[in-house]
């Protein structure tokens, strides 16, 4: 069985300032600052909040926009989507399906295979080596 989820406060006490803004408050690091947008290594990209595997290095590609994007998640069931109509603009928002984390946003003009682009934010993400 899965492990209760944490409270907000929990988060807040657990992340770090700009963790708990990114993904709890739907947040967006600036481009080419977080930690992850030129980062190469083989391994997983996991939750920060809650640790559900979401992207695999395999997927993950130089889209040039200073976020780490990638061309699929690692199981469709463990990302949800949602429209995001904020800021003046229609996007599709990504969020971890078991937690509810803000991720990022999902954009149609990706490479081969998918076509779709996954920007994510570094900080909602933790990445562990293979
Ligand atoms: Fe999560």
């Amino acid at each position: 069985m899965r492990e209760k989820l944490k409270t907000d406060e929990e988060y807040k006490r657990d992340l770090t300032p700009e963790q708990y803004h990114v993904a709890r408050r739907k947040g967006t690091e600036p481009a080419f600052s977080g930690k992850y947008w030129d980062h190469h290594e083989d391994g997983v990209y996991n939750c920060v909040c809650c640790g559900t595997p979401l992207f695999d290095s395999e997927t993950k590609y130089d889209s040039g926009t200073g976020w780490p994007s990638f061309y699929e998640p690692i199981a469709q069931e463990n990302v949800k989507t949602e429209a995001d109509d904020s800021y003046g603009m229609h996007r599709i928002e990504v969020k971890c399906s078991t937690c509810g984390a803000h991720l990022g946003h999902v954009f149609d003009d990706g490479p081969k295979p998918t076509r779709q682009r996954f920007c994510m934010n570094s900080a909602s993400l933790d990445f562990k080596k293979k």
